[in-house]
């Protein structure tokens, strides 16, 4: 069994030294417990936040010990009653390629209904966090123009499309190159899109969005943020689900310097958590699992392969190499 470690905290943009792949005997499963052989393997923004030592709503990984997030794989061994060997499982034990996992703390996925790495994405975490954040936090309603960043991303291209097909008048979405720009027009039906880095977010949000904005789901923070309250309408939204532009900052990031105009529009920016919504999972997978079957809501991943790869591929997210869920294939 291979593992990653991490071995010292990082300051700023991480380095392979502050990991190691280490060798370990594959685990026991104890009673209660399934052996899993994980088959794909989450990596997700907020891992960043956990190699930290800074307080958050999730603990810091330990230095010296394997690391944790989202993966899915198939039991080879079940010492647990409901779950067998054969079977495929979603659970928490990611960064590493064989897990004993808690019966309780594994979720029965069926890899004929959906291929395996959707559950780490467009059906899963990712897929209920665009959803979640758009319907309740940013409160969307029908006939809403909608701003989204990282929208090529795997939490960012969903909430555009999910905003589409609930009726959104207009939807805009930045990101980091002209291919993912492209993407979002040509095959995910965004309105309009730009490249962050080819000019001020805040003129190129104007003139993509020229009668302001309703809602703003910010994946970024930063000058995403303050363009986004620059344009926003009477009564308008803003949900923060992510604010990765200043995730390695080793200084804190300038602010926001339009907060007043939230008084004006009466407008409501509010954060939010996927882990306070899972009350929505049944029925994100119910109203979003047609249209990907349909092919309504279109989604990319990308796909690196192996475990010695993960924490590349980890890299990668913050860099913005991927084009919607990055997931690690073993
Ligand atoms: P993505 O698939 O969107 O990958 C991250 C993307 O961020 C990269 O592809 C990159 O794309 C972009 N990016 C990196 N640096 C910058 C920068 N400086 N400015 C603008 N964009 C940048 O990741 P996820 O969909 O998994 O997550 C998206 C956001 O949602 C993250 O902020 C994450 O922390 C947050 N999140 C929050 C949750 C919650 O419960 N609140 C749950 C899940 C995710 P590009 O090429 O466009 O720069």
């Amino acid at each position: 069994n291979r593992e990653w470690h991490l071995l010292s905290r990082p300051v700023g943009w991480p380095k392979p030294e502050d990991f190691a792949l280490v060798e370990t005997p594959v685990p026991t499963p104890g009673e209660g417990q399934v052996l899993v052989r994980n088959k794909y393997l989450s990596v997700d923004p907020y891992m960043r936040g956990r190699m930290s030592e800074a307080k958050s709503y999730v603990a810091p990984f330990e230095l010296g010990k394997v690391m944790q997030g989202g993966a899915v794989g198939e039991v080879i061994e079940s010492r647990a009653e409901g779950i067998s060997a054969g079977d495929h499982v979603l659970h928490f034990f990611g960064w590493r390629e064989y897990a004993a996992v808690d019966a309780r703390h594994a979720v029965k996925v069926d890899p004929e209904a959906a291929p395996l790495s959707t559950y780490l994405g467009v059906l899963g975490m990712t897929g209920l966090t665009a959803y979640a954040g758009l319907l309740r936090t940013a409160s969307f309603k029908e006939g809403d123009t909608v701003f989204v960043s990282g929208a090529a991303g795997a939490v960012g291209s969903q909430v555009g499309q999910i905003a589409k097909l609930k009726g959104a008048s207009r939807v805009i979405g930045s990101a980091g190159s002209d291919e993912k720009v492209k993407l979002l027009v040509d095959e995910y039906g965004f309105d309009a899109a730009f490249n962050y880095k080819n000019g001020p977010v805040a003129e190129q949000l104007r003139a993509a969005a020229p009668d302001g904005i309703d809602v703003y789901f910010d994946n970024v923070g930063g000058d995403h943020l303050e363009a986004a309250i620059g344009s926003l309408n009477e009564g308008g939204r803003i949900a923060i689900c992510g604010m990765i532009s200043v995730y390695n900052n080793t200084q804190p990031a300038p602010g926001p310097k339009n907060l007043a105009r939230l008084i004006q529009t009466r407008g409501r920016i509010e954060g939010f958590l996927v882990g306070d919504h899972y009350d929505l999972q049944p029925q994100f997978v119910q109203e979003v699992g047609p249209w990907v079957a349909s092919g309504a809501l279109k989604y990319r991943e990308t796909v690196v392969e192996g475990i010695e790869n993960n924490l590349e591929a980890f890299l990668g997210v913050l860099r913005g190499d991927n084009v919607g869920k990055m997931v690690v294939k073993l």
